[in-house]
């Protein structure tokens, strides 16, 4: 019985660091103890490593792992990528052999498509080119998203890429290249997860949450039937005048007799749920068009409209365009309405400053009062993810190879 809870209660707190380490810098947590516990594990506990070796060893120990440290957060490596298939094949390994006499044909038909789709869409996403913008592709990248002048303002050049930054890209520190609409650098896929491969992304996440939770309803199913064999008087669900201890002593029984079983059960009932939510806070990104970089720039506004120092103004969509520092034409239908700027001092911009837009500045408060022109509601929304370069303007997929028609690259200039 001890054993039993040990087991129990060790998993549960590598499934719970698991869940703060991932979980802990989404900015949906910031303020949050899950974000407060993320920098105790990810910051104050190595700080606090740091000074106890200085003391002991002159930093002698921390030197070598500062540097691996280093390479593992600042470079690209498959390290999470073969940690991932291994965690698959071992998981599969272990559970498989014992598990498949019990399975119907139609589980083992069905168990095997979901074993096989997160290895396919694993490929996908992280061999697939993600949006890397080079010289030759950048006036492509340039053409899918128009500026909004709120968080993407154009004219702003890539230090390291030497070239005007298209909307919604972000240069990547770890891929040393800027990506096209940009989420976030995922250490699984060992790559960003960018414009073209942000719906691998997706599907990986769907299919490895449907394999988990697959897994672990098999596992439970099997374990429960040979339980129930065991001691009749046992069902899943507890009675209402059940006895705990016995309950909980014939699942100890169940996961003893079948011990892959029992772990790998055990493991995907934890991380089932937790790849769920990633793939729900995924897809409500997506439900609000916007991506995990963009969220971040929208909370840094957020901080300057809490202090007074966000104005905005209007801009018309039939504008003309500065077609030296943005496309003449994208294929998005829609165009900014709205500039916005920051104050530092609290006070409006000058009539006369430089600035795009038209009319009077006026103060924002809140974030609801902008509108987030890269959100096209949900159904193109999902569009934008899952079909290439579809074309808004005509509602369809692009013909002919799937590239939008090309155009001179606008050249650098300041506004
Ligand atoms: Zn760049
Ligand atoms: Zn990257």
């Amino acid at each position: 019985m001890v054993s039993f809870t040990t087991l129990i209660l060790t998993i549960l707190s590598i499934s719970f660091v698991v869940f703060v380490i991932f979980f802990g810098r989404i900015p949906a947590l910031r303020n949050t103890p899950i974000a407060t516990l993320n920098r105790l594990i990810l910051v104050h506990v190595p700080n606090g490593i740091l000074a106890v070796d200085k003391k002991l060893t002159g930093g002698r120990l921390t030197t070598g792992l500062l540097r691996f440290g280093r390479y593992l957060m600042n470079d690209r490596h498959p390290t999470v990528l073969i940690f991932y298939i291994a965690l698959l094949v071992g998981s599969e390994y272990l559970f498989l052999p014992e598990a498949w006499q019990y399975l119907s044909t139609f589980h083992r038909v069905a168990g095997t498509i979901a074993i096989i789709l997160p290895y396919v869409f694993l490929y996908l996403a992280a061999f697939t080119d993600p949006g890397y913008i080079t010289h030759t592709n950048h006036a492509y990248h340039m053409q899918l998203y128009p500026y909004d002048f709120s968080i993407f303002q154009p004219g702003h050049e890539c230090r390291t890429c030497r070239f005007l930054k298209p909307a919604r890209s972000k240069h990547c520190n770890i891929c040393k290249k800027c990506v096209s609409r940009n989420d976030h650098h995922c250490i699984f896929i060992n790559k960003c997860v960018g414009y073209r491969n942000h719906r691998w992304f997706v599907l990986l996440l769907l299919s490895t949450a449907v394999l988990a939770s697959y897994g672990a309803l098999m596992g439970v199913s099997i374990m429960a039937d040979q339980i129930r064999d065991k001691y009749p008087f046992w069902s899943i669900w507890p009675a209402k005048d059940v006895d705990w201890s016995q309950y909980f002593f014939a699942w100890g029984w169940g996961l003893q007799e079948n011990l892959g079983i029992g772990a790998i059960t055990l493991l995907t009932g934890m991380l089932a749920p937790m790849i769920w939510s990633l793939l729900a806070y995924t897809m409500f990104l997506v439900y609000c068009g916007t991506t995990t970089n963009e969220t971040l720039k929208w909370s840094d506004w957020k901080v300057d409209m809490d202090d007074g120092f966000a104005f905005r103004r209007r801009m018309s969509p039939n504008r003309q365009k500065f077609t030296t520092i943005e496309p003449a034409w994208t294929r998005w239908p829609v165009e900014t309405e709205q500039v916005l700027t920051s104050c530092e001092n609290g006070h409006p911009p000058p009539e006369d400053a430089p600035l795009p837009g038209e009319g009077p500045w006026e103060r924002v408060w809140r974030l609801k009062d902008i509108v987030n022109m890269y959100d096209l509601g949900l159904w193109d929304n999902l569009r934008d993810v899952f079909f290439l370069d579809y074309d808004f303007r005509r509602g369809r997929l692009p013909s002919g190879g799937g590239r939008l028609r090309r155009q001179k690259p606008p050249k650098a200039s300041p506004l």
